[in-house]
């Protein structure tokens, strides 16, 4: 089985009741994947705490119908960020975006440079991640009235929405541009 070797932001991370780990990790080399720690060997316990939501760690793979994890560690916690409420909240909210809207076991360095450096320096535009995304605001126009000038996106949706038609859709569902 061929190892593969990569950086990796863990953009989502659950526990199953079975004690596997499964994550989906936007990775450098490979794009964005999910990828699993089995349960029942040593090292579920000693990866947990490198595969936590928000990590920069470098990961271990293998494939086998799937990708497994054989090895992690954490290169970088984003400690400074999480220490803040509203830093958080943002970066959480970037992280959800992309975790939702980039299709799989597609490299791009580009939004890999916007990930990697946003957590670095606390800073995210929201237009420069939907553009990366395929979604360029700046044409975009509202899909309730048709009008130009958008103020949020609705991930689930993939679509804009202005300020004005936005105070109708429930504000759990708007992303802020
Ligand atoms: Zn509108």
């Amino acid at each position: 089985m061929e190892e593969i070797v990569t950086e990796a932001i863990v953009l989502e991370s659950k526990t199953w009741w079975s004690g596997d780990r499964q994550v989906s990790l936007f990775t450098k080399d490979l794009g964005k994947i999910e990828a699993k720690a089995t349960s029942g060997t040593k090292m579920t316990s000693k990866l947990s705490p490198h595969l936590n939501t928000m990590n920069f760690s470098q990961v271990r793979l293998v494939y086998k119908n799937n990708y497994i994890i054989t090895d992690a560690l954490t290169k970088n916690r984003f400690e400074d960020l999480r220490k803040k409420t509203e830093l958080i909240e943002k970066a959480l909210e970037v992280v959800s975006v992309i975790n939702l809207i980039t299709p799989p076991n597609l490299k791009d360095l580009e939004l890999w440079y916007y990930l990697t450096t946003g957590l670095n320096k606390n800073n995210f535009n929201n237009k420069n991640l939907l553009k990366i995304l395929g979604y360029d605001p700046k044409m975009a126009t509202c899909f309730m009235c048709g009008k130009k000038g958008v103020s949020y996106f609705l991930t689930l949706d993939q679509s804009f929405v202005c300020e004005k038609c936005a105070g109708k859709i429930d504000i759990l569902k708007l992303f802020k541009i």
